[in-house]
């Protein structure tokens, strides 16, 4: 066991007690014994009682992300073992059998491994690490990978802001077996989708919008809809599915309108009534706005507006912004299913903020659905962070 330690300061270990696995810079008192970045160390109390392990992290104003609360387990390879088994488990029992063949295996603090995401497509792995503590036991985690889950073809995307916040560099690349193929085809629900595992967004899916894709196309049954911030036309092709009329699709990445284009196509569904748009959301529905156009689904999906708490002011602006414009442009009976990634923006605030937006455009509407992430991307009831997505459906 460790003989590096942290010491919290009186009174500032409530949350460690509530099994919270962030220690913030301002509850550390003294660091005892030099720990390296990604260092596992020992947690105490100001009195020197011992609350658990966690990794060192002295770039973040999260100083220390709790491995475990069990004063006796040690950090090895043994314990991540454990963990990554629990958390393969725990997809068997949210992943119906048949439903998809890509969906994320590790959630990071919600599966016990704080700063460790690993998503599966088909026959590959997408891994990314987010933190120093994961960083610092890479060759591990991805050896245990390969071996629990029995998939050779492993890919790093770790190429997201939030490493800077822990004094790391991008990283991305074969981290075992070969290359990902251009595209990888995935089959969601019975739809088929390209994906780019090497440049795509995220780790190349929207994976946590499976099951709200899912509701959005059973109500577009002889609907006009307008899908805004489409990505690779994810809600296009499951509102076509489902029946709709025609779906203008928008979103400002001519690559992800390449995917879509091809998705279309792969699912035999008639070109005529999907039109694909690029350019910017907040320019677009003004536009549409402008000329009076009607429609009876609009979908918002945004990317992420606010990354901390500390944006959720100009991020709720921007909801605000397009929520109110999807309003209007609304026929009667028509539906809205809006939503929102950002982590700084609670499901409170979100729903206040929709309901605001109805006040301005002059619009009644009621809630048919509040929609969250799907369960493979758990959230630990310690961990509350861990739930960033959040969605709402309302007819007006
Ligand atoms: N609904 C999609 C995921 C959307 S992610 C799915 O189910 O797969 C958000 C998308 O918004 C990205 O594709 C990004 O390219 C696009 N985007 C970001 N800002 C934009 C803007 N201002 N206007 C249009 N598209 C934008």
């Amino acid at each position: 066991m460790s003989s590096k330690s942290i010491i919290l300061k009186t009174g500032r270990e409530k949350s460690v007690l509530h099994r919270h696995p962030w220690i913030f810079s301002g509850a550390v008192d003294q660091v005892n014994g030099s720990p390296q970045a990604g260092e596992t160390v020992l947690v105490r109390n100001a009195s020197g009682d011992l609350l658990g392990s966690a990794a060192f992290s002295p770039a973040s104003q999260i100083r220390a992300r709790m491995w475990t609360w069990d004063t006796e387990e040690t950090i090895d390879e043994a314990f991540f073992q454990k963990r990554i088994e629990k958390a393969l488990e725990f997809r068997k029992g949210v992943i119906p059998a048949g439903e998809t063949d890509a969906y994320r295996l590790i959630h990071g603090e919600s599966d016990g491994l704080p700063g460790l995401v690993v998503d599966l497509y088909g026959d590959w792995l997408v891994v990314q690490i987010l933190s120093c503590g994961a960083e610092a036991h890479r060759e591990t985690l991805v050896r245990l990978l390969e071996e629990l889950i029995g998939i050779g073809n492993i890919y790093e995307r770790s190429d997201v802001d939030v490493r800077q916040l822990e004094g790391l560099t991008d990283r991305t690349g074969v981290l075992h077996g070969v290359r990902p193929p251009d595209p990888l085809w995935i089959h969601e629900n019975g739809v088929k989708f390209a994906v780019d595992l090497v440049k795509g967004q995220k780790t190349g899916f929207y994976l946590d919008q499976r099951a709200n894709r899912h509701r959005v196309g059973q109500l577009a049954e002889s609907r006009s809809v307008l899908n805004c911030f489409c990505y690779s036309g994810g809600f296009s092709l499951y509102a076509l599915m489902g029946g709709a009329k025609d779906v203008i699709s928008v979103d400002s990445s001519a690559e992800a309108l390449n995917l879509a284009r091809l998705n279309l196509q792969a699912n035999s569904l008639p070109a005529q009534k999907a039109e694909w748009l690029q350019g910017d959301v907040f320019h677009v529905l003004r536009e549409m706005r402008d000329r009076a156009r009607k429609f009876d689904l609009i979908i918002l999906d945004p990317p992420k507006f606010a990354h901390t708490a500390a944006q959720a002011e100009k991020a709720a602006r921007g909801y605000k912004d397009i929520n109110l414009l999807a309003f209007k442009l609304l026929n009667s009976g028509g539906i809205l299913a809006t939503f929102s990634c950002s982590g700084g923006v609670s499901a409170d605030l979100f729903q206040k903020i929709v309901a605001g937006a109805a006040l301005d455009a002059g619009v009644d509407a009621r809630i048919i659905d509040l929609l969250r992430q799907g369960p493979d991307h758990s959230v630990a009831l310690n961990f509350p962070e861990g739930a960033y997505l959040k969605g709402i459906i309302c007819q007006v």
